[in-house]
């Protein structure tokens, strides 16, 4: 079977409007680069599926999150805000509970932010009030959904001028979801899930494989 993405809209309807440019809104931008994305991680091999049918209709952050029960990867797509309109960077955030998600994030967020010429630091793991419970509602829900990697993807803030313009060209969010989807399956290597000498198929050679490494 293939690896199965959940793919997160961040908003719906018109929100989020950049303050630096009225036509962008995060929500509708992200919802195309969700559409685009999809379309490029099917033609890798994963299966993908949508947390919202319509970009019309919203849905619960936890919600979201619990949607992707059953799902290898979850990604919940946005644009950042800032009072400083000059932050243009990348960010990316994992489960606090998952540090093994790390090196996927960072290659992520990486690979987003040299398609856009912006930097991007660390992944980031954001507690909540309560000791080792996520922040976010959408990490909580795809924690409690098991889904062993699930982020929140930023691609930079619609508050910078530039940034905004950039993610606003259409051009640009086909190759930016290009550069993201090749980064998630350079990671796997392949789109079949349990496919460990990476020929395309889960068979004897893998259990083979995969046994002597745990009982040798
Ligand atoms: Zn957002």
């Amino acid at each position: 079977m293939a690896i199965k993405i959940m793919l997160d809209a961040g908003h719906f309807g018109k929100y989020n409007r950049s303050p630096v440019l009225s036509e962008y809104y995060e929500s509708e931008v992200m919802w195309e680069f969700s559409v685009l994305l999809g379309e490029r991680l099917r033609a890798f091999g994963f299966e993908v599926s949508y947390t919202r049918g319509k970009q019309e209709v919203d849905m619960a952050v936890y919600q979201r999150g619990l949607a992707a029960k059953g799902c290898d990867v979850f990604l919940s797509l946005h644009s950042n805000a800032s009072d400083a309109h000059e932050v243009d960077r990348v960010e990316v955030y994992r489960s606090v509970g998952a540090p093994h998600a790390e090196r996927l994030g960072k290659a992520i967020g990486d690979a987003v932010a040299a398609c856009m010429g912006v930097p991007h630091g660390a992944v980031k793991a954001r507690e909540g009030s309560e000791r080792g419970v996520d922040y976010y509602g959408v990490l909580r829900g795809a924690r409690d959904a098991s889904v062993p990697y699930a982020f929140i993807v930023e691609h930079s803030f619609h508050t910078n001028p530039r940034a905004a313009a950039w993610l606003y060209g259409k051009k640009n969010l086909s190759t930016l979801a290009s550069a993201e989807a090749k980064a998630i399956a350079e990671y796997f290597g392949s789109a079949i899930r349990g496919d460990i000498n990476r020929d395309g198929s889960v068979d004897a050679v893998d259990y083979m494989m995969l046994k002597r490494e745990i009982l040798e």
